[in-house]
Order: structure tokens, then sequence, then C-alpha cells
């Protein structure tokens, strides 16, 4: 059976179960599988598949011990009620767009789900495939525990809230996420749901959670009141391998569009942070999409974009807040396990890298391995000015109203010639534009009353969209979550929510 192991040693192997109930390997590295790839779903199949088909096939080769009928429960729970599109994530034409040189441009919308961002499409399904492991304790509970920069801490919440056997703890940077963002955390509702607050940004609140983790004391002390920690992040491969399955579903459109043949190559851009969407990306080419290249768009913290050109990962520089939250990392995860397949299964190296990383901020990779990533791998970033005029040149060129986030890849992709051979390009949009109603507002010049709420009726007037009733109606939803702590009392928040389970 294909086992997974941490991406920096493969001294201990575990099942797809276990590496989701767990979250994190012991050793602090990533799960991955090595037999990734071994097994392909069919392109030219794609045309006459609807999403839950498409994600029945993925998630059965990425998650080889889950039953077929598990896999095809949780496709069905997550998808066949919670989504507002039939095609879960509709590929929308931006008219106009590639007249010149017949490559034309898709924005694949991913934001139709509960809480208006993509990370729903995973945090739907990662409850599901968690309720399906076990322990060898019958009746342990386990405690999600999670950093957010803005989006994964929400998508987490409606995943989770009042899930059987578990709870959940979101952590948030105080004043450094959007008041829509604030407003959908601290207003959910649920018995196991817990929300603070940090003094802090989000690598702060990101590196305590890994530090929570890492404590076998607390772990000690909540085993003995039957609670095990785990995560929602991008480091969990449950919520990592549902990404998959979207470009796959993204190319089956193309295919029904006429937009490409099976074997046609796509290029897709991705708004980037934690790494986590692109590597599927990368996950669904070793699965045999053709996928021409994968375009990384980060915003003003371009630590992937210096590192995409020059080889070193260095995060000892400025942080910005800017208008896209959810892509201001400074430390992305999940490159650890683009780092382990690109060096071949290189856990050593992988180990040593991410030890400079935590000691020094900063490491450095050989001219061989990035010549390998850059073949993968495109990159840009934006500017806030640059993310404003490409909200509003979209609007302008193709009457199409994008985030601030998915706005950051727009602008990459204007920057950037088609990759050869690129038959078709697809942009990822990561948030619905009401979720930042006021920064959209600006960018396209219209007023800005100082109500978020009132910003959004001015949005929709002008664009004539509507914004999704799960926002509109945060205006008069009771606050319910009004903690706020310093780093160092994070620890100890987890350890009083748990306690309620
Ligand atoms: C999380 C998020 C991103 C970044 O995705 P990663 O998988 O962390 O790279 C981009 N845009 C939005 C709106 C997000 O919520």
């Amino acid at each position: 059976m294909s086992l997974y192991h941490s991406t920096r040693s493969r001294a201990l192997a575990c099942s797809s179960k276990d590496a989701i109930r767990t979250g994190i390997a012991p050793d602090g590295g990533l799960f991955v599988c090595d037999a990734l790839g071994g097994e392909k779903p069919d392109v030219s199949a794609l045309a006459s598949k609807d999403y839950a088909a498409i994600a029945r096939e993925v998630l059965g080769m990425l998650l080889p011990d889950y039953t077929p009928d598990e896999i095809a429960a949780c496709v069905d729970e997550a998808y066949a009620n919670s989504f507002a599109s039939p095609e879960v994530t509709p590929l929308v034409a931006l008219e106009g767009a590639g007249e010149a040189d017949g490559v034309g441009t898709y924005v694949l919308e991913l934001f139709h789900g509960p809480t208006s961002a993509f990370k729903d499409v995973a945090l739907q399904m990662l409850p599901r495939l968690m309720a399906r492991t076990s322990s060898d304790s019958a009746d342990e509970s386990i405690m999600i525990v999670t950093a957010t920069s803005g989006d994964t801490g929400k998508a987490a919440l409606a995943g989770f809230a009042d899930a059987p056997g578990c709870g959940i703890t979101v952590f948030y940077p105080e004043g450094k996420v959007s008041h829509v963002q604030q407003l959908q955390m601290t207003t959910q509702a649920g018995k196991n749901v817990s929300v603070c607050g940090v003094r802090g940004n989000f690598d702060d609140a990101q590196s305590a959670v890994k530090r929570i983790f890492a404590d076998q004391e607390l772990a000690c002390r909540l085993r003995k009141r039957g609670v095990a920690l785990s995560s929602a992040n991008s480091i969990n491969v449950g919520r990592l391998v549902p990404q998959v399955v979207y470009y796959f579903a993204a190319y089956a459109q193309l295919l029904r569009a006429g937009a490409v043949k099976p074997g046609d190559e796509v290029e897709f851009c991705v708004p980037t942070g934690n790494f986590g969407d692109v590597l599927a990306g990368y996950y669904a080419k070793l699965l045999g999409l053709p996928v021409a290249r994968l375009l990384v768009a980060s915003d003003k913290n371009n630590v992937l974009y210096d590192f995409l050109t020059t080889g070193v990962y260095d995060r000892n520089r400025p942080f910005f807040t800017t208008t896209s939250p959810s892509m201001d990392i400074l430390i992305s995860s999940n490159l650890e396990r683009m780092l382990y397949f690109l060096s071949d299964g290189d856990c050593d190296l992988v180990a040593r890298l991410m030890g400079e990383l935590a000691e020094s901020g900063r490491y450095e990779i050989s001219p061989d391995l990035l010549a390998g990533i850059q073949e993968v791998f495109g990159c840009g970033w934006a500017d806030e000015k640059q993310v404003a005029e490409a909200i509003a040149a979209c609007w302008q060129d193709h009457g199409y109203v994008m985030d601030p986030h998915t706005a950051c890849g727009y602008h990459v992709l204007g920057q950037t010639p088609a990759a050869a051979g690129a038959r078709a390009r697809v942009l990822l949009s990561t948030a619905s534009p009401y979720k930042f109603p006021r920064a959209v507002a600006e960018a396209l010049g219209l007023r800005t009353p100082k109500d978020d709420f009132a910003c959004m009726d001015v949005l929709a007037q002008a664009t004539g969209t509507q914004p999704p009733a799960q926002l509109s109606c945060l205006a008069d939803a009771p606050i319910l979550h009004d903690s706020v702590v310093d780093i160092d009392r994070m620890e100890a928040f987890v350890e009083r929510a748990a306690k309620k389970l």
C-alpha cells in the first residue's frame, strides 16, 4: 500500500488516514507520499465527468486507504449542497482576452462555497475525511488548532462547527484581516468553536501554533483529557488533496468549451501565500494533467518571487499588511513539499534547509535544484498600486470584477508572456470581491462609505453583481467571540478551549 512519511525522514510511515488525523509529522515535517503519480486519471475522459466524479477519481488515487464508498460519501457531503454553482468551481472566459494569439484567458472561480473563499473547497472536505479516521482509543476527541491570515479561519469554522468528535480553535492576527473577514469569524456559532485575536502578524501566530503542536508536555496533558491536537492548515494532507481536484475540473470545462483538445497544455496562474493552492497544481501535473507552467503570483510580500528567481529564501525582511491579507505571508509552509519532490525526495536536504530556516530565517538551494524548479514554476508579484490598477483594468477591459488576491494574479498574467505550448491560461480566483468591498470599490474609483456593508451596496450597484447572502447578513449578526491574547498566551487559550470538549 502507498504510505505517507515526513518530508524530513522516511523513518516512520503511515496511512493517509493517520496522516490526516495527525496533521503534521512528529519531526515537524509535512506528510508526503512517494507513490504520487504512479496511477493517473484518464485526461481524455475528463470532458464527460462532473465535479463529483472527478473528485472521486482523484481523491481515490491520493488517499488509497479510504474505501471508494467512503470517498464517495465525503464528496457528496462536501459538495452536493454547499456550493452555489453546479460546477462547484465554474470556469469563466474573460471576453476579448487572447484574441491576438488565440490563447484565451479564463478565470476559475473557487469562491462559491459557504464562506466565499477558495479554502471552502478543501475545508468542506477535511472534516469529512477526518471523521472517517480513527484512533486506538475509541473516545478521543480532536482539537483542530489553526492560525489564519484571514480566510482559512472562517472556512475551517464553517467546516468543523458542531462536527462530531472535533473541536476547533482559530487564531487570527488582530487588526490585520478585513472587517468582513473578522466579522465572519467572531460571529461563528457552534458548541465546539473558539475564536481568538492575537497581538502579532500571521507568521507570529502560525509559528506559535507550530510550537503548540510540538509541545510534548501539552500533548501529554491533553491526552489525559482524551484530546489530540490536529491542524486544518494546508500542511494537512486532507486539506491539500481536495485542491488537486479543481485543476482537473478546470481542464474538463476547457474541453467541454472546445478551448483545448485532450493533451493540450494549459498554464495556471495562482495567487499564492502558503503555497498550498499552487502545490496542488503541481500534484495535478504529477498526476498527468497537461500543465505548461504554474505561475506563482505574490503581493508586496514577495519572498517567493525572490526565492524562485535567485534560489535564496530569506524571511528577514519587512512585513507588509496589504489589501490581499491572505497572501501576507513570509513563511510558505508548503514550499517544503515542493522542495521534497523537486529534489527527488531528498529528506536530508529538506531537513537541513528547514533547520536553517528555523534558525536563521534563511536558506539557499543549489543552482541545479533552482533550474529544475524554474522549469515548472514561473513567478511575479504586484504592489498595492498595481493590484488596484489590475482590478480597474479587468473591469474596464472585460467587465469582470475581481478581488485583490485574484488581481495579483491578473497583474502577473499581464506581465508574463504565455508559457510556450500553452493553449489556454487559467487564473485561479481565490475570493469573492465582496469579501473585500472597500478595496475593490476604491480601485474602481467608486464611493467608499465608512461602513463595509455600504461599500458592498455601492459595488453591487456600480457593477450589476450581487453580494453573496452569507456576507451581507453579517451586518446584523451578534458577536460571539471577543478574546484577544498575546502570542505567549495562545497555548493557555488552547488548553482552556480543550476543556470545553
Ligand atoms: C489562502 C488564500 C490565498 C493563498 O493560498 P495558499 O494556498 O496559502 O497559497 C490566496 N487568496 C485567498 C483569497 C486566500 O484565502
